[in-house]
């Protein structure tokens, strides 16, 4: 199996980093002349998961994506932290990317936090845990892939909230389509407008606070990877 370099998998959560992260690589493959990307949608168990995943599938629709591949359930071992979910998902995806010949695989998680932006020593571990984590994913993957191997990105790490809502308006990024509520969702499934979460987002993004993000209307499905065929070399 050949792994190329130019067409980017994006784990994308339905978070705001993980739209920023679509939004960046498709108008990047678009200005190069490159495939698209593809989304992969890690299925972890977390709060709100219908909603996310509809929302990367919104993601996908809007950027003119068709791929995106859904893991089966990942879960760890009793006991285990929030680290050792993200190992398996970057596992997962830099796998999954060797086996579609796809060696760029973009994290676009963001660890840093507003006005602690690279002050924090605890901060700079967490950073530097995480790029751990991925390049030893990506070296993993690598073991049986030819060519350049795969690479995990995270482009977005370091980043402060606030930095990260000033590439979502400088990109003109659809914030609507992303979610951050830790709320209890209105009947329509929005987020709450309320909560934390919806007020911080709200704030640093200049969105009326009772703002909600509309429920997405796309029919949710899942690719079969083999179904991606691989770049030729
Ligand atoms: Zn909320």
């Amino acid at each position: 199996m050949g792994v190329g370099p130019d067409r980017a998998l994006v784990i994308d959560d339905g978070s705001l980093g993980g739209l920023l992260g679509v939004w960046t690589a498709s108008r990047e493959a678009a200005l190069e002349d490159q495939p698209e990307p593809v989304l992969l949608f890690p299925v972890t168990g977390r709060a709100r998961e219908d909603v996310r995943r509809g929302l990367v599938e919104q993601h996908a629709s809007m950027c003119g994506i068709e791929s995106v591949i859904t893991t089966p359930p990942i879960g760890v071992p009793l006991g285990a932290d929030a680290g050792a979910l993200d190992c398996l998902v970057l596992t997962h995806a830099a796998m999954t990317g060797a086996s579609m010949g796809t060696g760029r695989i973009i994290w676009p998680v963001h660890l840093s936090q507003l006005e602690r932006a690279g002050e924090s020593a605890e901060e700079l571990t967490r950073i530097a845990n995480a790029c751990d984590r991925a390049m030893l994913a990506g070296a993993l993957a690598s073991v049986d892939a030819s060519g350049d191997g795969v690479r995990i990105e995270l482009p977005y790490a370091d980043l402060s909230d606030e930095q990260i809502a000033d590439l979502a308006r400088d990109t003109m990024a659809p914030v609507d389509a992303a979610w951050w509520c830790e709320g209890e969702p209105g009947p329509t499934g929005r987020r709450c407008g309320t909560c934390p979460a919806c007020r911080h987002w709200a704030k640093l993004l200049g969105l009326a606070v009772t703002e909600e993000a509309p429920m997405p209307s796309v029919v949710t499905r899942a690719i079969d990877p083999s179904r991606i065929a691989p770049r030729p070399d």
